[in-house]
């Protein structure tokens, strides 16, 4: 068990100590301090469409208890020998099931944090030990399903006879991923140019595309896998921005499966860095997926990697035709997120987050869009060789203008400039009409 007085953490660590000291001699009884051993330091909540995730970040680790009161419904929280550091506030954020936040402390030592809730919730808690800049965490999900089981985040109306893209937008929520020079987020980038894809494969009458995750909250690489196979995905595409130590590296890279070894040094620092996610995100070691009891088999891996590969090739022909490529070849790293069974499967590092002049470009709408444009057609090209997906129904060299089209961003979507849509379309490019067809040129 956790000693609390052996810790001197935290800002007032020292006065602590010091008046433990003083406190236990019995000499000194100062108004105004406490010998709490704990503080609350920070506290987030992030909403998911699967469950609600409120974070506490503590001085140190702490002994807690987690119950439930009905009527009205609540969820409380009771930290032993803790409080709330100074300036450090409660809230309730956006529409969740939490209506609002109290504290107080019905025990001496104890402080107790009160969540009144719109609905009966369940809940589940754990400690998560420190991680990168983040201190100890005390992690409290609130969900419907008390299986809080692997369901579509985005369950955009699939059909079972739709060639199903699963795109995964890296990190989320507690995990930012890579972050930039001027303080962008990989997670964001990530699900910026994912939404983007998803809205571009939509429009296309062969495939359907699902997110792993629509917005800012932490999805565990086991329930990305188990979400894909469940979904009997087609693709599964993880789309990420990468990160190095040197300023200057830059370009978009490609990477597939593999299980004996990185094909480089810096896939395989890549794949730890990826697959440390969850420590970041936070994941119960507790928690279980069935479906992924079943470990990666032998069987069906040569074809999965073959295919990845093919997929991979396209990826990197189309990326380097919008930008600059990180390494020519597909490489291959043991990426937890692309052990799916069966899966052809690829991670996307779209871009460095770490080189100054490609974070401002990936926070670009243009850019984003033309990165998810260039996916789209090596997903395309991929599909139409060999007939992996159904026939092709649109016509070939005609784009219909879209709502929330732009000149612009049809152009960097389609992976040309707007002056080649212009000379293409010499009438009617001026001014767009919903489902007007334009001439699409040859890159
Ligand atoms: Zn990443």
């Amino acid at each position: 068990m956790y000693n609390a007085t052996l810790s001197v953490r935290g800002r007032s660590g020292w006065f602590r100590a010091l008046f433990r000291v003083l406190g236990c001699t019995g000499l000194v009884l100062w108004p105004g301090f406490t010998s709490a051993g704990t503080e609350v330091i920070g506290s987030r909540f992030w909403h998911g469409p699967e469950r609600t995730r409120l974070v506490l970040e503590l001085s140190d680790p702490v002994r807690y208890k987690v119950f439930r009161l009905r009527n009205p419904e609540r969820i409380v929280i009771d930290l032993s020998d803790s409080e709330l550091a100074e300036g450090v506030s409660l809230l309730a954020k956006g529409d969740g099931p939490v209506m609002g936040v109290r504290s107080g402390t019905p025990l001496p030592k104890t402080l107790r944090v009160v969540l009144d809730l719109r609905a009966p919730w369940l809940y589940r808690a754990f400690l998560l030990t420190p991680s990168g800049s983040y201190p100890h965490r005390l992690v409290v999900d609130l969900s419907l399903d008390p299986q809080d089981g692997v369901s579509l985040a985005d369950p955009s109306n699939t059909r079972e006879e739709d060639y199903l893209v699963v795109i995964d937008p890296g990190h989320g929520g507690e995990d930012p991923g890579a972050i930039g020079a001027e303080g962008s987020h990989e997670k964001d980038v990530a699900l910026a140019i994912a939404s983007r894809l998803k809205r571009i494969i939509n429009w296309d009458s062969r495939m359907r595309a699902v997110l792993t995750r629509t917005d800012d909250y932490y999805v565990s690489l086991r329930k990305r896998v188990a979400f894909a196979m469940n979904a009997s995905a087609d693709v599964f595409l993880s789309i990420h921005a990468d990160a190095a130590n040197r300023r200057s590296a830059r370009g978009a890279s490609v990477f597939i499966l593999s299980t004996d070894g990185a094909s480089s040094e810096k896939g395989k620092w890549l794949a730890q860095r990826e697959n440390a996610s969850d420590l970041a995100g936070g994941v119960d070691i507790g928690e279980q997926d069935p479906i992924l009891q079943r470990t990666l088999l032998d069987m069906g891996l040569d074809w999965k990697i073959r295919e990845s590969r093919s997929l991979g090739i396209e990826l990197l022909k189309s990326l380097g035709r919008v930008g600059p490529l990180h390494s020519a070849n597909v490489e291959r790293a043991g990426f937890a997120v692309l052990k799916s069974i069966d899966i052809p499967a690829a991670l996307i590092e779209t871009g460095f987050m770490t080189n100054p002049d490609e974070e401002q470009a990936l926070k670009q709408v243009l850019v984003q869009e033309r990165i998810a444009g260039a996916i789209f057609r090596a997903l395309s090209a991929y599909c139409d060789a060999d007939q992996r997906c159904p026939r092709r129904t649109a016509e070939p060299n005609v784009y219909v203008v879209a709502p929330g089209d732009s000149l612009p961003l049809i152009a960097a979507r389609l992976g040309l400039t707007v002056s080649d849509l212009q000379v293409a379309n010499p009438s009617g490019s001026a001014s767009l009409q919903l489902g007007q067809r334009l001439k699409v040129p040859d890159p």
